[in-house]
């Protein structure tokens, strides 16, 4: 199966190849955010949808005004590009995926994406359009041999880490099958639990990381403004938030790839996270736990692999059901971690049984869509459900 990797790797620029990638990313930046406020101007005022020509128009006129003059100094490829990203970012709004586009900050990750007329790769070698030395780029693992690059991003973090990340196309060959099916549930406190006994839980440098970046906040607050102590401790906290996702990465990483490894079937709870992300409160822990990466991961490397990926639809009581006997309880206060099912007696892990429940109503779910070829994915909703949507 033909399918799209992302591979991205650290590189160190020459002082000549930051200071053309600063402006690249700065003439970047203000393209994105001029047409985004050409975009917003036209639909606020004329109530017209502008689409990526006509921003594409407006780029050409730009570059013949004699204050945007420099714009012609970078790639032209590289903004057009920042153009389509403004536009997928309109697309993703639309389909409500996401938020109305923002405007690009310079304080934040700097990026700017090159298509395949942009840059050379020769012998191993990348070399940027308007740039005259090839990248020192620190190959962490390989691409694969028949690998066909699609573009390039090239990145800067607020931490002054540069990446470049190469979006190729490549034969992926599916997995051997196994008889092995899971149920997973996600959580806040719990980052994911599985219904054969496994529990990933953050791990504990990203804990002590998290407790360190709360104190560096703090001192952070108290600098006074545009101070260089406050810019020293501004890089401190970028440093250590650009850590903390390193790692946070890797956990999902490994955890996603051995649940796809291990397993024919996926199970896991649908959750509406595009709507959940909206409570500001739930947000925050939501945000960290970052559960829709790890639904996002569990469900490409299904499709690139040929295992199963079925996300639950509507919400059934996981948690709240003794996975032994399916007896439903009343009410289950989220600080319960451990509970004994006064019908049957059973003891369960909270987050466990529900993965068990997960798997059970998975597992009945496909066995329907194979026997009536349908896509069903709803549980017929219980009465305790019912009453609560009422
Ligand atoms: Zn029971």
């Amino acid at each position: 199966m033909i399918v799209q990797k992302a591979f991205k790797y650290r590189f160190f620029p020459t002082d000549a190849q930051a200071a053309q990638l600063a402006w690249t990313f700065g003439c970047a930046r203000f393209v994105y955010n001029q047409a985004l406020n050409y975009r917003s101007q036209a639909w606020q005022k004329q109530n017209k949808s502008i689409g990526y020509h006509d921003t594409a128009l407006k780029l050409t006129g730009w570059k013949q005004e004699p204050e945007k003059a420099f714009l012609s100094e970078v790639s032209s490829v590289v903004l057009q590009q920042s153009l389509r990203n403004l536009d997928t970012a309109f697309t993703n709004f639309f389909k409500k995926r996401a938020q109305y586009p923002k405007f690009k900050s310079r304080r934040h990750r700097q990026s700017a994406r090159y298509a395949t007329n942009a840059f050379s790769f020769r012998d191993g070698l990348i070399t940027l359009a308007k740039q005259s030395e090839p990248l020192d780029i620190v190959w962490s693992r390989p691409l694969p041999d028949d690998a066909k690059i699609l573009n390039l991003t090239i990145s800067r973090d607020t931490s002054g880490r540069y990446f470049v990340s190469i979006l190729v196309e490549t034969d992926v060959k599916a997995l051997k099958k196994t008889k092995s099916e899971v149920g997973i549930d996600v959580g806040i406190k719990t980052l994911a639990a599985t219904s054969e006994g496994e529990k990933i839980e953050n791990p504990r440098p990203l804990v002590k990381c998290e407790k360190r970046l709360r104190i560096l906040q703090r001192r952070l607050s108290r600098k006074v403004k545009e101070s260089n102590n406050r810019k020293k401790a501004r890089y401190r906290v970028a440093r250590l938030h650009a850590k903390i996702s390193d790692v946070r990465r890797n956990t999902h990483q490994q955890f996603t790839t051995k649940i796809i490894r291990e397993n024919q079937a996926i199970f896991v709870e649908g959750l509406n996270v595009a709507g959940m992300l909206k409570h500001p409160n739930l947000a925050k822990h939501i945000g960290d736990a970052a559960f829709a990466e790890i639904f996002r991961e569990l469900e490409y490397k299904a499709r690139w692999y040929g295992r199963t990926y079925l996300p639950l639809e509507r919400f059934f009581p996981s948690s709240k059901m003794c996975s032994s006997c399916g007896h439903l309880l009343e009410e289950m206060s989220l600080s319960i971690r451990e509970w004994d099912c006064p019908a049957c007696g059973a003891h369960h892990d909270r987050d466990i049984n529900a993965a068990i429940n997960i798997k059970k109503a998975g597992q009945y779910l496909l066995k329907l869509q194979k026997t009536t070829g349908s896509d069903a994915r709803k549980v017929t909703p219980t009465r305790d459900e019912r009453r609560r949507s009422a």
